[in-house]
């Protein structure tokens, strides 16, 4: 699989802007990108921590994965995202190694890049992203 850090951690918020005043005024941190992605309705914004970023999510819908979780867990962590080398692969080795897939086959994520995660079930609970740049 080769993961090589934690490419981000993603976190389901109420409000983008109301979070975004905490991680920039209170952490420091500097939000550098904010960009929805329109298929999973979410609008992110991302901040740079070291090699790994936090990606804050806000649902735009109700019925969108992320307004579902909100509604059911609350603000919070919502899934940790590994750096792979080809998320594509990676997803068919980890479903080889007898996990339960949310994404057959990789898609596109925020910033471009190829994505798939695998459920929680498989993972003991913790939603798990696989990303890679090709
Ligand atoms: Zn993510």
């Amino acid at each position: 699989m080769n993961i090589s850090h934690i490419e981000h951690i993603g976190i389901a918020v109420n409000n983008l802007e109301e979070s975004i005043k905490y991680y920039e005024g209170v952490l420091g941190l500097k939000c550098y990108s904010i960009e929805e992605v329109v298929d999973q309705k979410v609008k992110t914004a991302f901040f740079m921590v070291g090699d790994t970023k936090i990606e804050l999510l806000e649902s735009t819908s109700p019925d969108g994965p992320i307004g579902k979780f909100i509604e059911k867990k609350g603000q919070g962590i919502h899934h940790l995202a590994f750096a792979v080398d080809n998320a594509t692969e990676a997803l068919k080795l980890a479903e080889e190694r007898g996990v339960a897939l949310v994404d057959k086959v990789s898609r596109k994520g925020a910033e471009g890049l190829n994505i798939g995660f695998l459920h929680p079930k498989s993972t003991q609970g913790v939603l798990t992203e696989l990303c890679s740049k090709k």
